[in-house]
């Protein structure tokens, strides 16, 4: 049928256009290309739109996470506890700090931290907690902080932009939040992430680290009225400053971020309908205390009632223009994690089933109604 040979879905695609490409004229056309007024802006409104009173842009998720990490002083010695089903990066930044990794198993329907297993792996050496709200959906906060006591939690909201927990935005939940703006997240500038908090204090040293441990802004030290003054370094900082051509961009997507999630609401919101009735593929479920941000739709293959295993059937939709992926990586599967803490697949039985069975199907704002109809039709058919 000359409908499926048509038919190319990828997983995701970002929105930008005319407007973002406009919006990069200004700091090309000034000269002033490293982080400044435009990333400014784009702060201000990330920190009004998460309601924290700090946001610092930095160059991704996996940056911020690990300035979040130094700021809260985690070093040798420390460990940090992580899901065992996110993207690797939330485990390696707490190896760039010479801490130990201690992971937590995962809820399979939530795929989020299980806050009875954190419980389990918290000691007298946990410096801090990485609960990840993975795909847009918030981990259960309350309960984390209720076990976590006074252990800083850090939010991976890298998929989280927008989402909000019992009326709480991402990135005001925990200690620290930390964003990513990598194309496949909400909304993007190529590259990029955000560090936020409420902490006048943290926030003031994640300043200082994310521009070589500068005790003054770049801005501050070219525009000011005092051209003699170099910055003190108190600190060892590294060079995690976001552009201004980044920032430009953010400000334009920033200002689409509801639009987005409230689009691909509406079409998650149709998945799980029209897909309610095949009893072999898990759909997204949650309560209401959670505002998803639908970063991805992903879905859970019961192998024992599937036609077919997981794998093959995201080569059957290939076959037929649907682009799908495994939700993310069981990290304590990856060679590099196995072989470093001896750990086995089965340690951690919901991210392990999750690794294996988890498949994300596409939703973006670039997908057409005949798109989604199309991806269900397929479904069904199988
Ligand atoms: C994408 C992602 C990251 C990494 O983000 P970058 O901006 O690419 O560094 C970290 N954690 C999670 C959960 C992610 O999905």
């Amino acid at each position: 049928m000359s409908l499926v040979e048509k038919r190319n879905i990828p997983i995701s695609l970002p929105v930008t256009g005319l407007e973002e490409w406009e919006a990069t004229k200004e700091p090309l056309m000034s000269g002033w290309i490293t982080s400044g007024p435009k990333v400014r802006e784009f702060e201000q409104l990330f920190a009004e739109r998460h309601q924290v009173k700090h946001a610092l842009a930095v160059t991704s998720a996996t940056t911020a996470l690990h300035l979040a990490l130094v700021a809260l002083e985690v070093g040798p010695g420390d460990e940090v506890i992580v899901p065992a089903f996110t993207w690797v990066s939330t485990a390696n930044v707490v190896l760039y700090c010479g801490a130990k990794v201690v992971f937590a198993d995962i809820d399979p329907f939530t795929f989020n931290i299980d806050p009875k297993d954190l419980a389990k792996r918290i000691s007298s050496k946990t410096k801090a907690i990485i609960p990840v709200h993975l795909f847009g959906l918030c981990a259960d906060m309350d309960e984390i902080k209720r076990i976590a006591g006074n252990i800083p939690l850090v939010e991976d909201g890298a998929c989280a932009a927008g989402a909000a927990y019992k009326g709480t935005p991402a990135g005001a939940l925990g200690t620290i939040g930390c964003f990513s703006f990598h194309p496949r997240k909400s909304v993007t500038t190529g590259e990029g992430g955000m560090l936020t908090t409420n902490d006048d204090h943290l926030a003031e040293l994640m300043g200082m680290l994310r521009n070589h441990g500068a005790s003054i802004s770049e801005e501050q030290r070219h525009h000011g009225p005092k051209p003699y003054i170099l910055p003190d370094f108190n600190l060892l900082g590294y060079n995690y400053r976001m552009t201004d051509l980044q920032g430009a961009v953010g400000v334009v997507q920033i200002k689409k971020l509801d639009q987005f999630i409230q689009e691909r609401s509406k079409w998650a919101a149709y998945y799980s309908d029209q897909l309610k009735d095949l009893d072999w593929l898990r759909t997204p479920s949650f309560g209401s205390d959670y505002h998803h941000g639908w970063q991805s739709y992903v879905t859970f293959v019961d192998e024992s009632k599937a036609p077919a295993s997981r794998n093959q059937i995201m080569e059957l939709l290939q076959e037929r223009g649907i682009s799908t992926r495994p939700g993310t990586h069981a990290v304590h599967m990856l060679n590099f994690y196995k072989e470093k803490y001896q750990i086995q697949p089965s340690d951690f039985p919901g991210a392990q089933a999750a690794n294996d069975f988890s498949m994300a199907i596409p939703l973006h704002n670039r997908m057409s109604e005949e798109d989604f109809n199309y991806v269900v039709q397929v479904l069904k058919e199988l």
